[in-house]
């Protein structure tokens, strides 16, 4: 006599092998809008000859409206970065407010946000974020 009791579950499991995970060498994140997950951000103004008034001003208003630390306005590229920078130093629990006012404020400024850690490799390419266009930095120092 046949019994239904043992008959097998035929329902096929999904494998999982086929999502094997890529690992890439350190993907530099691409145009990725900035999110509040570090407890330490540096935001580096881009700019030029033509735009270096304009970020002036725009360093001028953050230091008065966010209390925040600026940096000197470079005029030369320094560090990773492939244009003239000015860097400002703020805190997770300044991210909420100052970058929408950043990305409001910057005319078309690129501006490179990343996470400050222990590890200045990750730091310029695991934990970049853009406002504007993406940037391809020099991350040859730090290796
Ligand atoms: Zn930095």
């Amino acid at each position: 006599m046949l019994t239904d009791s043992n008959i097998a579950d035929n329902t096929e499991a999904i494998s999982d092998n086929a999502k094997a995970r890529a690992q890439p060498d350190f993907p530099v994140s691409a145009n990725q809008y900035p999110v509040n997950e570090f407890d330490n951000y540096h935001a580096h103004l881009y700019y030029d000859a033509d735009s270096v008034a304009f970020a002036a001003r725009l360093r001028e208003q953050i230091a008065e409206k966010f209390d925040l630390s600026v940096g000197r306005l470079h005029e030369k590229n320094v560090g990773p970065h492939p244009m003239w920078s000015c860097q400002i130093t703020f805190t997770g629990n300044d991210f909420d407010r100052f970058m929408p006012w950043l990305d409001q404020n910057r005319n078309g400024m690129t501006v490179l946000v990343h996470g400050v850690t222990d590890n200045a490799l990750k730091d310029h390419t695991e934990h970049v974020y853009w406002l504007g266009e993406a940037a391809e930095l020099d991350t040859s120092i730090f290796r």
